[in-house]
């Protein structure tokens, strides 16, 4: 979701459109690029996709700023797209996030006279920085200037502003900016770590609160807003490769993402034996266990939770845009476990920050490097799966499983090495199985077979319900078929109204005391002429189709959403649709 990218460095701005490029993966709708040159700025803006822009009209310079939008405030239009220029050019402006008091704001400076050529929430904070200009009599736009405008506003608001003597300024609130420095003198500055491995060897986030400097020459100062004295900079190394990111001969990351799940689920248990044993301490002593995510990694969070309940241990889940109203509840021994691909999650981060207010522990597992989330938590946990660029999630989902199962296992006193043996055996299995041509061809003819279809019902029980969830959301992000997962049990109080001749309904089955009733449930679709695909380790009379799962059953819920994985990918492509790029969605949703 939204990216900035700064460069300061020789063509900047060919740094900054490749940066851009990097951070694509988020979902974006427009986007564009400013640089100072002969000391006017100059900007380029457009809507769509980056995609094969190879070189921008701008000037070469050394200093460049670039934004792609995913639009909150505002159609998809040019003239909304950043960066925004004030009024006389002294500066352009962008920002990641929402100014929630932007009406106010607006209609007060409306009656100031100030007017607006776009329907942004960010434009007001560029008249906002005009005004402040005004009123220290500033022709161009300083430290001060610039943080007077960031404590008027409401929200949560990420904003970098090039000034036409090629000042930068920046100050995050919410969505992450993150500094970069090489051996050769170049600056940069983005949204995230990965997009900058290319570039820069080592960075430094940004805190929320911060306001960073750079000059025309590289040189970076940061301040808290409270303090003149400049913070100190602890700069860590990039460890990424900029190789890791790439397709890896598969048509898209998507694909080459799905395989991955036969390559990297084991790296989950790497966990540093320290975090691990705080961690199972931490819910083995809570008096309440609370698991938070959003999209799947709420389902993740569902899954973990029913993992601990199966062990008498007392826990729920919450979808973290939910969790407001149950503030009352958290206390001081509870434990909250946070699950977040890119641990930048607004929703998520900010039901965080308010339970660790409330003395809650906070426990997490994120993929990405250096992230707001992982900052907030008393025990963070890496996934290392390797960076998920397609924006549907597919091995995060899985190694998130992985995760959970192995604390569960854990926290029930088993044995680490056995775990780490099963998971062994699952992944080559899971290999073979996502490699064999069988399932492949199965899985292509499905899905030209539910190409006349727009809806379709996955059902699951106990340890597949969340599996049923995740499988019915991957049909929705990036095939746009109106599919919805539901308890196996849920379906004769209600579904089953929408059953009839030829309704696809996929039945998730596990070897496990919940078969019987899924079973039930598959003849009671059948008997209404339902078209039944079973999703299981054996086959049934009452399937019209089998997905024949592996027999690992200590991983049958990862097992049986992988299918939708690959039938997904396969009706995108057929239907024309961009499996990487699905429309409306972003990758990291750093705005509530
Ligand atoms: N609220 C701003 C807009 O709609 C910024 C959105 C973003 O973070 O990209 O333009």
């Amino acid at each position: 979701m939204c990216g900035i990218y700064v460069a300061v460095c020789d063509d900047a701005q060919e740094k900054v459109l490749a940066g851009l490029k990097r951070l694509e993966y988020r979902g974006y709708d427009s986007w564009g690029v400013a640089v100072v040159s002969d000391t006017a700025l100059h900007i380029e803006k457009y809507v769509g996709q980056i995609g094969a822009v190879q070189e921008l009209l701008l000037p070469s310079t050394r200093v460049a700023l670039g934004h792609t939008r995913w639009a909150t405030h505002g159609g998809v239009t040019q003239a909304n797209a950043h960066p925004h220029s004030a009024s006389d050019d002294s500066f352009v402006l962008v920002q990641n996030g929402v100014v929630e008091n932007y009406q106010e704001l607006k209609a007060s400076l409306k009656t100031e006279g100030y007017e607006f050529v776009s329907q942004t929430d960010t434009e007001v904070i560029v008249r906002l920085l005009e005004k402040e200009m005004k009123k220290g009599g500033e022709e161009l736009p300083s430290r001060t200037s610039f943080q007077a405008t960031m404590d008027q506003l409401e929200g949560r608001s990420t904003v970098a502003v090039l000034a036409q003597n090629n000042l930068l300024l920046l100050y995050r609130n919410g969505s992450p900016l993150v500094l970069g420095k090489n051996k050769k003198g170049a600056v940069f500055c983005s949204s995230d770590v990965l997009s900058m491995a290319g570039d820069a060897t080592e960075y430094y986030t940004v805190e929320n609160g911060e306001v960073v400097t750079i000059s025309p020459t590289g040189e970076v100062v940061c301040f808290t807003t409270s303090s003149d004295e400049p913070v100190v900079m602890r700069y860590k190394k990039i460890d990424v490769e900029a190789h890791t990111i790439d397709k890896n001969g598969y048509a898209h990351y998507m694909l080459k993402e799905i395989f991955d799940q036969g390559q990297v689920l084991l790296q989950v248990t790497n966990q540093p034996a320290a975090e691990l044993k705080k961690t199972v301490s931490y819910i083995k002593n809570a008096r309440m266990v609370y698991t938070l995510g959003a999209g799947s990694a709420s389902f993740a969070a569902q899954f973990l939770s029913f993992q601990l309940r199966q062990l008498g241990i007392q826990s729920d889940s919450l979808p973290s845009y939910e969790a407001r109203s149950f503030q009352s509840l958290f206390q001081k021994d509870d434990v909250v476990i946070v699950f977040s691909q890119s641990g930048e999650t607004a929703d998520t981060n900010e039901v965080v920050e308010w339970m660790k207010k409330q003395g809650v522990k906070v426990v997490s597992i994120v993929n990405m490097l250096g992230s707001t989330l992982t900052r907030l938590s008393d025990s963070p946990h890496m996934l290392q799966v390797g960076p998920e660029v397609a924006i549907a999630s597919t091995k995060a989902l899985s190694g998130q499983l992985v995760w959970s199962l192995f604390i569960a296992w854990l926290v029930a006193g088993k044995s680490e090495q056995d775990f780490r043996k099963q998971l062994q055996v699952y992944q080559a299995h899971l290999q073979e199985w996502l490699e064999s041509t069988s399932l492949q061809h199965q899985l292509e003819e499905l899905s030209v077979q539910l190409l006349q279809h727009n809806q379709m019902f996955i059902l699951g029980r106990g340890q597949l319900h969340t599996s049923a969830l995740e499988f019915a959301l991957k049909m929705k992000e990036i095939s746009y078929i109106h599919a919805e997962g539901f308890s196996g049990g849920e379906l004769k109080h209600g579904v089953i109204a929408l059953i009839s001749s030829g309704t696809p309904v996929f039945c998730l089955i596990a070897q496990d005391s919940e078969k019987a009733d899924m079973l039930s449930a598959a003849a009671e679709v059948r008997a209404r002429g339902g078209w039944v695909v079973g999703v299981a380790r054996e086959n049934n009379e009452l399937f019209s189709e089998w997905i024949q799962l592996p027999e690992d059953e200590l991983f049958v819920a990862i097992s049986s959403f992988v299918p939708a994985q690959l039938l997904t990918y396969y009706l995108a492509l057929k239907h024309g649709f961009d499996p990487d790029k699905p429309r409306n969605l972003a990758k990291s949703v750093t705005v509530k």
